[in-house]
């Protein structure tokens, strides 16, 4: 066997990337892991962390708004905004440095520089003017947000990147998309007490979800005050002299805003990588394509996370770099499940949800069942928040399995994350029924939906 400089070299230090670095090193493989950014990726850096950090920021007003009711005088609150944005940084520049330690304390060996392929072994780190060889390399270089330039003004806008280190938080800001992060960031903006409108091109926010939690969720975000613009895109951002600017949207409205946040989307980060020249196949939007092991068509050289465009989820990235190190490095061959993974979206109320929404189950299904409560939660009720909670089951009327569970309401993505072990064992209505309750408490609901709210039968609905 040819001698190369590492069993394992990762281009990308990310969540997918770190993991497979890190659980290689400590079987005792020679690991190399370039990042040419910052340890952690987007996850860490500027996705996921700093971003839940940001919604408990922008959680506060509501909980002062609530204290009254439970006989609390709260003094006028001040947010500044430079703070959090200080505060946020120390702590991602302290998980940075935990990632790297994990890396470097399993013994691999991290360098911070870019990457790229030069042959199928060879990697040349670029900011070291040097190359290294590998027996085998994992592509890990995630994805960034996708750019519009088909949208006139397109470069006065902003993407999730900029949004998390602003010099100032605008007085009122346009956020163009309907999915996670516009959704998400629409209610960070307006709980920080930014004038706050969501542009979104399709009928109703969050497409890929059930249309309940869809269409509840966009009610209550009108309650609170944001703006929300379906079936409408922005058709150019002007720039005004006093340096706000002006995004025209579909119909003539015209919003005046100090900033436009695109978030259409993600792209993989695939440019410039020497993917052509060692022959990696891509994919018609730029994405590695991988086999069920995300092993690459070249032998030697794997991709896992966002840069293989499977499924662009933080715990999808780990978990199918704990999956490569056991195909590549233990002699087990384990293919990623990509089916029936909970979610959550940090929306406010959040999203938390896992398995099929109605509308899926419809299209798969003769007879389903739908089992549904919209109550106000407790805690809203002496706090005079008219705000309900939603909780919803999508069974198989034929064979009784919970396809799928959907929550809208606090603490939702916590309660995703169980419902996914249950959902994933292919839990029956039967046990959830059998199930006793823990009370008092919002999740209780779950387990108390003895009698379907109404059937779909052959696509049609019987109350
Ligand atoms: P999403 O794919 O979730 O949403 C993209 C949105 O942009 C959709 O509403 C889409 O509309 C719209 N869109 C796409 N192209 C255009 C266009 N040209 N003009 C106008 N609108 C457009 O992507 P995000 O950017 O929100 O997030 C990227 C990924 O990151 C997500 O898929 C998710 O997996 C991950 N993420 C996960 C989070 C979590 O777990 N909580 C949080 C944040 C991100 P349409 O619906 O019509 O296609």
């Amino acid at each position: 066997m040819a001698s190369y400089d590492y069993d394992l070299f990762v281009i990308g230090g990310g969540s997918g990337g770190v993991r497979a670095a890190r659980v290689a090193a400590a079987l005792g493989k020679r690991v190399g892991i370039a990042e040419e950014f910052r340890f952690g990726g987007t996850c860490v850096i500027r996705g996921c962390v700093p971003k839940k950090l940001y919604v408990y920021a922008s959680q506060f007003p509501e909980h002062f708004a609530d204290a009254a009711g439970y006989g609390w005088t709260v003094p006028k609150a001040e947010f500044n905004w430079q703070t959090l944005v200080a505060n946020k940084e120390r702590e991602i520049s302290r998980l940075e440095a935990i990632y790297k330690k994990n890396v470097q304390g399993a013994g691999g060996e991290t360098f911070q520089s870019r990457a790229v392929l030069v042959e199928p072994h060879v990697v040349r780190l670029v900011d070291q003017d040097r190359t290294v060889t590998a027996d085998q390399i994992l592509i890990a270089t995630g994805g960034r947000p996708a750019s519009h330039p088909a949208l006139p003004g397109h470069e006065h806008c902003i993407f999730s990147n900029e949004a998390f280190d602003l010099p100032e938080l605008p007085k009122a800001i346009m956020i163009e998309g309907g999915g996670y992060i516009a959704v998400e960031f629409a209610n960070i903006f307006h709980g920080l007490g930014v004038e706050t409108t969501l542009v979104y091109r399709g009928k109703e926010i969050l497409s890929r979800f059930d249309m309940d939690l869809r269409s509840m969720l966009h009610e209550t975000m009108v309650k609170k005050g944001i703006r929300i613009l379906c079936r409408s895109v922005s058709e150019h951002i002007k720039k005004r002299p006093d340096g706000r600017l002006d995004a025209h949207v579909t119909g003539g409205v015209v919003l005046t805003v100090d900033q436009v946040m695109l978030a259409i989307g993600r792209v993989p980060n695939t440019e410039n990588l020497g993917l052509e020249q060692v022959g990696v196949e891509m994919n018609t939007a730029g994405a590695i394509n991988v086999d069920r092991y995300s092993r690459t068509n070249v032998a030697n050289i794997w991709a896992i996370g966002d840069v293989t465009h499977r499924v662009q989820l933080t715990p999808v990235a780990i978990h199918e770099a704990m999956c490569f190190v056991e195909t590549a490095f233990r002699n087990n061959p384990t293919a990623p499940d990509h089916e029936t993974i909970a979610t959550a979206v940090f929306s406010q109320p959040e999203i938390g949800t896992v398995g099929l929404s109605e509308d899926e189950a419809v299209q798969r299904f003769a007879d389903v069942e739908i089992y549904r409560a919209a109550f106000r939660p407790m805690r809203n009720t002496l706090a005079g928040r008219d705000e309900k909670m939603l909780t919803k089951l999508v069974v198989d009327g034929a064979s009784r399995k919970v396809l799928g569970a959907h929550i809208l309401g606090p603490d939702a993505g916590e309660m995703a994350q169980l419902l996914g072990i249950p959902l994933k064992a292919g839990v029956s209505k039967d046990d959830f029924d059998r199930t006793m309750a823990v009370h008092p408490t919002a999740a209780e609901e779950l387990v108390t939906m003895y009698k379907p709210t109404y059937r779909v039968r052959n696509g049609q609905r019987i109350d």
